[in-house]
């Protein structure tokens, strides 16, 4: 059907009116989506950019928005709101590329387009520049050299109940403690992208997303790879996390990021009518996979080898890019890492949020808020708190002087600082009170021999650890973490897993809550029906899943 130049909005009681984006650019036309007028209105968030000070002392509501389709779960396509914005599409202007077909690992086939990428796939070449001529290209870096555009996936990130596992871990990072590290260092503004799943269950934490000076922008509401989805199913993903958003903040993003890049000319054509340009990234931090709940398997020190080499390739005149870096508030590990390199990168770069270094100053269909395109240092916070230092000349403090547990928040312990106690303070691992974080200490020095059988802490060398004695990585440890690759817990090496917990009695817990089932699902047979996959158990790892493998479920 036709679209309306303009269109007739009417929410919470106040009608509002958005121009349609009339075609004279040979663009296909956007609209916004039509919310149902019963929308409640936002509460407690700023009507325009708010360059600051911001209060960082404000404890968020767990309270959840109402009224929206099961979190995780791809939403039903049925409903009438849905369908009123399928009926608004232009479907003449959608590409009609294959509904992609999942291998038996449940990625999807990347190759089955062939050599000439008919249609933009990303996921299979890399492709920005969409065949189809009326759409246009997607934000995948930053134009300007020494440009850093800053920008988190996957969030917000909620809170975890106090008896789930690893709450007490989790929670130091959860929302709002990185909006309010960027508030402390510099003012920091970035664009962020939401998942609705997420937005529905911690609205408060995507009001002061808001509030705090971010671009906020969509990432669907189930985190699907999207072309593997129906263009009923796609319409759905964009519309419930695109009304999330705007139950909690008052806003309409025009930005979106699709999950693992997965994006070709249909899924684009349909995002774009709805209003949402694509944003990709040209630097992966990989932060995702790294072992903490719900991560991965990939070491830290790996994620912490890409910063490093970013910045000396800048520093060295060997980059002369911009680039947008993807990196996720998806869980301690993430978020942790990037409060150790912000302040560094700020050093060197210029770090302003992704859409702002493309010169996208409206992400909403709102026309009242309006972005600086550059980042702002200005006065922070309102709070005590703000006697913090904020930037990177805080001496590295004794452990007399850490407060156990509180790595990375500011105390200036953690990463690459001081531990307290033990690894538990540490992303890796605790030595002589330091923690382990970029250069590992551990040493090969043990002597190589031939058995392959796991040894017991009664018959391993320490310090032998991963080195064909049959101890180390998933295996025995002899005294402590040294041992090991990762932690030494209870005489084991705590390899992919990576449970690190203050107790034994805890590790029990998290022992036993695990799915029965992942003794018999099938490690890397993601989203199949073995109880394992996307809704269900994994094996091992976040391999498992879709997205994150989390004490033994699947999910984020
Ligand atoms: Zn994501």
């Amino acid at each position: 059907m036709l679209i309306a130049n303009a269109l007739l909005l009417v929410v919470g009681g106040v009608a509002q009116v958005y121009a349609a984006t009339t075609t004279t650019s040979g663009l296909v036309a956007q609209f916004s989506p039509i919310f149902p007028s019963t929308l409640p209105k936002a509460t407690g968030v700023v009507t325009s950019y708010n360059p600051g000070p911001y209060d960082i002392t404000t404890k968020l509501s767990a309270d959840a928005l109402k009224g929206y389709p099961p979190t995780w779960e791809s939403p039903p396509t049925s409903s009438a709101e849905v369908k009123k914005v399928y009926d608004m599409i232009d479907w003449s202007k959608v590409p009609k590329a294959p509904v992609r077909k999942q291998d038996s690992n449940g990625n999807w086939v990347s190759d089955s387009d062939g050599d000439s990428d008919p249609y933009c796939w990303w996921s299979s070449t890399n492709c920005v520049k969409p065949k189809a001529k009326y759409l246009p290209a997607d934000i995948h870096t930053c134009p300007a050299s020494g440009d850093w555009g800053l920008n988190y996936d996957d969030g917000p990130f909620n809170r975890y109940d106090a008896s789930e596992d690893d709450a007490e871990l989790e929670n130091k990072y959860a929302e709002p403690a990185l909006y309010n590290f960027l508030a402390e260092t510099n003012n920091q503004k970035a664009s962020l992208f939401y998942i609705g799943s997420n937005v529905v269950n911690y609205p408060a934490a995507a009001k002061r997303g808001l509030n705090d000076g971010h671009h906020l922008c969509v990432h669907t509401w189930s985190h699907p790879a999207m072309t593997t989805q129906t263009n009923a199913q796609i319409v759905a993903e964009l519309y419930w996390t695109l009304k999330a958003i705007k139950e909690a903040t008052g806003d309409t993003s025009k930005c979106w990021r699709p999950p693992q890049g997965d994006v070709d000319d249909r899924v684009r054509a349909i995002a774009y009518q709805m209003g949402l340009r694509t944003i990709l990234w040209d630097e992966d931090t990989n932060d995702w996979d790294m072992p903490a709940p719900g991560g991965g398997e990939l070491s830290p020190k790996v994620v912490d080898g890409y910063f490093k080499k970013w910045v000396s390739n800048y520093e060295s005149g060997k980059d002369e890019k911009g680039h947008i870096v993807l990196e996720h508030e998806l869980n301690s590990a993430t978020v942790n890492m990037s409060m150790f390199w912000l302040p560094k990168l700020q050093e060197t770069f210029n770090v302003i949020p992704a859409l702002a270094c493309n010169g996208i100053s409206q992400p909403y269909w709102e026309t009242s808020f309006k972005y600086p395109l550059s980042n702002s240092p200005g006065s922070p916070t309102t709070t005590a708190t703000s006697s913090k230092t904020t930037t990177t000349t805080a001496a590295t403090p004794t452990t007399t002087t850490c407060t156990s547990g509180s790595y990375g928040l500011g105390n200036g312990d953690g990463y690459n600082g001081a531990c307290c106690k033990d690894q538990s303070d540490c992303w890796d691992d605790c030595i002589g009170g330091k923690c382990n974080g970029p250069n590992s200490t551990k040493s090969a020095t043990a002597t190589k021999t031939t058995t392959n059988t796991l040894l017991t802490s009664t018959t391993c060398a320490s310090g032998s650890y991963g080195l064909g004695n049959g101890n180390g990585y998933n295996d025995a440890c002899c005294k402590d973490q040294s041992d090991c690759w990762d932690d030494c817990i209870g005489g084991k090496c705590n390899g992919p897993v990576n449970t690190k917990t203050p107790s034994k009695k805890s590790i029990t817990e998290t022992t036993t809550k695990k799915p029965s089932t992942t003794a018999n699902c099938i490690p890397g047979t993601r989203g199949k029906k073995k109880g394992n996959g996307k809704t269900g158990y994994c094996c091992s790892s976040s391999d498992d899943c879709l997205e994150t493998c989390r004490s033994g479920k699947c999910g984020l």
